[in-house]
């Protein structure tokens, strides 16, 4: 930290940057990676600061068990699970009661992206499996899973991307680390679509007063434009790659897919 004083009552250093280097209003960095799994037909890898996350997607598919199916159209059924050896103590495995709310929280922001009238008696399923945890997961999930439907080819009206500001020291951040949400006073974890900007996820632990709150509102919708941007690049660099793969006419297969649809 360059022999900058950090006040640990505070969470800032003397230059007013946070613990970790970052601007009140930055985000850790983001790495998505689409299609990652060889047997699932859509899939997603997204790094964010030392969160590690794998989606997949399955479906549409027959619905089981059939109370669940519905009869206008698919149901969106996302599954996160954190790993046992995602956290620094090892976490009990299996389902949880805030397992079952991340995902239940989940399938609902998915849900209102996806086209499922289409495809009426049949399950979407998502699987969002955390390797590696450091706060801010349910957001990096819904994040993935997003882009592992659209690599699937499930028809969405949008895409979606979810983002969390929280409050350290009185202060409002954007994209609250472990170090920072072991002592967060607030947090305000929000899903934003892309091209119409609804609010499909939302949730708020600890209380921020009327101007906090539109100061995490305001951090938020900036975020999640920088994530639909990386959204959209993963999933670019996944059709350049299939592009890339097709024969052409003659049986050639085509070299630089981009220049050529440029060119036509
Ligand atoms: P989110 O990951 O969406 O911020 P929480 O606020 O519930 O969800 O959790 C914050 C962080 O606390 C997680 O990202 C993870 O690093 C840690 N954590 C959550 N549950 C456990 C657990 N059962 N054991 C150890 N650490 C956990």
């Amino acid at each position: 930290m360059g022999g900058l004083s950090v006040d640990p009552t505070t969470f800032f250093r003397s230059d007013g940057k946070r613990v970790s280097g970052r601007a009140v209003d930055e985000l850790r960095p983001v790495k998505i990676e689409a299609h990652v799994l060889e047997n699932a037909p859509g899939s997603c890898y997204l790094e964010w600061g030392k969160n590690k996350i794998v989606a997949a997607v399955f479906g549409p598919r027959e619905c089981h068990p059939r109370h669940q199916q519905r009869q206008d159209r698919a149901v969106v059924r996302a599954t996160y699970n954190m790993n046992a050896f995602s956290v620094e103590d090892r976490k009990r495995p299996g389902l949880d009661r805030r397992s079952q709310e991340i995902s239940k929280v989940v399938s609902e922001a998915l849900a209102a992206v996806v086209l499922t009238a289409p495809f009426p008696r049949t399950a979407i399923d998502v699987y969002m499996e955390v390797l590696q945890a450091d706060a801010g997961t349910r957001c990096a999930a819904l994040t993935a899973a997003a882009v592992a439907v659209a690599d699937a080819g499930i028809p969405m009206t949008e895409l979606v991307a979810a983002v969390a500001s929280g409050k350290v020291g009185g202060t409002v951040v954007l994209d609250l680390d472990k170090y920072e949400d072991n002592a967060g006073e607030a947090d305000l974890p929000m899903g934003i679509t892309s091209r119409t900007h609804r609010v499909v996820l939302m949730q708020m632990d600890g209380n921020f007063t009327t101007e906090q709150y539109h100061q995490a509102l305001d951090y938020n919708f900036a975020a999640a434009g920088v994530l639909h941007e990386k959204q959209r690049d993963a999933l670019r660099s996944r059709y350049q790659t299939v592009a890339a793969r097709q024969p052409q006419e003659g049986g050639a297969e085509a070299e630089d897919p981009g220049a050529s649809s440029e060119e036509e």
